[in-house]
């Protein structure tokens, strides 16, 4: 694989990182760690080991014309005013971006020059939400994770029969989204034992994660106006992990007959990268082939160019690293391996999908994919599929076992874009530690 005419960028670190090369410059918002530091937010793009200040860049008048008044909007401690900005104005911030860190250059030695005002090390950095959110909505496009699951209730009969014409989802919680890193405490809730006839509330014993991908909302809607599939690309911002946390006990007791609740609402954790749909761009995919005899999606969820160009070819991974396995210096584990390409529906499905009633949609709503399941083991992105439905406990390198979720557990997500010809890019990751 050769990588060669791709322009490579003078913050060395950039250059074969795994996930922030110069082709992705995600955006973000960070602070600097130390004292008195944490409340000063502002954003920034990640660049190898590095931060690029753009508070800093402006400071230093980096940048000219659409390009600076995107740099201003993505410069504030929330991406929303920059996600309202829409796509011209993102591409012309990375373009500009894209010359300063080239390493041809000519601005290298003056950049150079200004040192860590400009360049922070991601390592003396805390990273924050990237955008206040308004609302978030988790999707189950993953059919073979719907298909798991379904399994598990109804062996002959594992998809609804509206699965195949709906992009099915609900209202989620916003309040309790979370940025990696964070804590996830285990929640209460009510569940009934097997063979129970009265639940008990307790702290859940059936802690799960979900391997998904957040889709940050760019411009937004007029109430009452529907985005076409045609449009539904300009209004996407970008793309991180995330991880809907699940308590399955709280869920098989409650979630009939409007859905998630409490088994949701606790804690969903995001990775704090918004990778963008042109750093994404070389790892477009055709929508596979549905299987023989589904029908083709309503006329307004059909489009040719979203059927040939709006898939995504994103590699997934779930690790697990238990208290125990820290303790003795072993590494994650990988529990399963997956890719965006197992969604059934198309992120432009989702957002004409979602408006089509006219549901008002704002820069920084959040959507989820639903559980980005394979279809084999070693796939499957949440303990439930893993352990089919806690029948199957999973072994660990360090001898211990796994149903669910235990104290001290850490579940990290990351995804990675390869492609022959292109530079590799990824999305950093998003983490969490089990607390009781
Ligand atoms: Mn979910």
């Amino acid at each position: 694989m050769s990588t060669s005419r791709h322009p490579r960028s003078w913050v060395t670190s950039a250059n074969d990182h795994p996930d922030f090369a110069l082709q992705n410059l995600p955006f973000g918002v960070f602070s600097r760690l130390g004292k008195g530091m944490g409340t000063d937010r502002r954003g920034g793009v990640a660049i190898g080991d590095c931060i690029f200040d753009l508070r800093a860049a402006l400071e230093a008048s980096l940048f000219t014309g659409v390009a600076r008044v995107a740099a201003q909007a993505a410069s504030r401690g929330q991406l929303n005013d920059f996600f309202a900005l829409g796509p011209a104005s993102r591409q012309a911030l990375r373009n500009e971006l894209m010359h300063l860190l080239d390493e041809n250059s000519p601005q290298r030695e003056h950049l150079q020059g200004l040192g860590k005002t400009l360049l922070l090390p991601m390592s003396e950095c805390r990273m924050h939400l990237p955008a206040t959110i308004g609302d978030y909505t988790d999707f189950y496009v993953g059919i073979h994770h719907a298909m798991n699951v379904g399994r598990l209730f109804r062996p002959d009969n594992p998809l609804l029969p509206n699965y195949k014409y709906v992009p099915i989802a609900y209202h989620g919680r916003a309040s309790t989204l979370c940025v990696s890193g964070t804590p996830v405490k285990r929640p209460n809730g009510q569940t009934l034992a097997p063979g129970a006839e009265v639940p008990t509330v307790g702290p859940s014993k059936r802690l799960d994660y979900e391997l998904e991908v957040g889709v940050w909302m760019g411009q937004g809607n007029e109430v009452g106006e529907p985005i076409s599939i045609a449009e539904a690309g300009e209004h996407i911002a970008g793309f991180c992990l995330l991880n809907d946390w699940s308590a399955r006990d709280l869920q098989a007791w409650e979630y009939q007959p409007l859905g998630p609740f409490l088994s949701k609402s606790f804690a969903t954790s995001l990775s704090p990268w918004v990778v963008t749909a042109e750093a994404l761009a070389p790892f477009r995919s055709a929508q596979p082939q549905r299987p023989e005899g589904d029908p083709k999606p309503l006329d307004y969820l059909f489009d040719e160019q979203d059927q040939k160009h709006g898939a995504l070819d994103i590699e997934l991974e779930v690790l697990l690293l238990t208290a125990q396995m820290k303790a003795q210096g072993m590494a994650p584990h990988r529990l399963a391996l997956s890719n965006t390409l197992n969604m059934y529906w198309t992120v432009a499905q989702m957002v004409t999908h979602h408006s089509v009633n006219g549901c008002l949609l704002q820069p920084g709503d959040l959507f989820g994919t639903g559980t980005l399941s394979g279809p084999q083991p070693g796939q499957f992105g949440s303990l439930l599929e893993m352990t089919e439905g806690g029948k199957q406990a999973v072994e660990l390198p360090s001898g211990e076992t796994r149903t669910f979720l235990e104290a001290g557990d850490e579940v990290i997500l990351k995804a990675r874009c390869h492609r022959d010809g292109e530079v590799s890019i990824g999305f950093g990751e998003v983490r969490g530690v089990v607390v009781d």
